[in-house]
């Protein structure tokens, strides 16, 4: 799924989340989300956060696309880093994020295997990335973005 579309539904999962949970700054919980919804493509060479990062392209030649990286794993690991340093409110904001990028691949074709390396199971959908469908699920949450903030 490209760039995009995972911080249009990041930001959207988010503000369907605030209600439900007290955070210290809602615009910063929703930037958390958006920055973490970018994090699992790390493993992807021309992605947008490769492109903003670059300290991180590195990790495509060392890690296959949509392996460890688009894992349950790294999410635990990225809180438990916060967790660490006692700043929990910004490693479960990037956590949640996260899973919403690995979320919204998982309806894509090709899948993900939230267990890599430990299971080979992918969890997969209809979508195929780059598609006019991808484009229009993309228009589609941008729609649900501003009825949410409208309403
Ligand atoms: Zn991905």
């Amino acid at each position: 799924m490209l760039g995009r579309t995972h911080i249009a539904i990041g930001i959207l999962l988010a503000l369907l989340l605030l209600p439900f949970i007290s955070v210290p700054s809602k615009l910063l919980f929703v930037a958390l989300v958006a920055f973490g919804s970018l994090l699992p493509d790390v493993d992807h060479e021309n992605s947008k956060i490769n492109k903003v990062i670059p300290v991180t392209r590195w990790i495509p030649k060392l890690f296959k696309h949509r392996g460890f990286f688009h894992s349950i794993f790294p999410v635990i690991i990225i809180y438990g880093v916060f967790w660490y340093f006692n700043e929990r409110f910004i490693g479960l904001s990037l956590a949640f994020g996260y899973l919403t990028h690995l979320f919204s691949d998982s309806l894509t074709r090709m899948g993900v295997n939230f267990l890599h390396p430990v299971s080979t199971w992918h969890m997969r959908g209809p979508i195929e990335t780059g598609t006019i469908f991808e484009t229009a699920i993309f228009i589609g949450v941008l729609v649900g973005i501003g009825a949410k903030l409208v309403f």
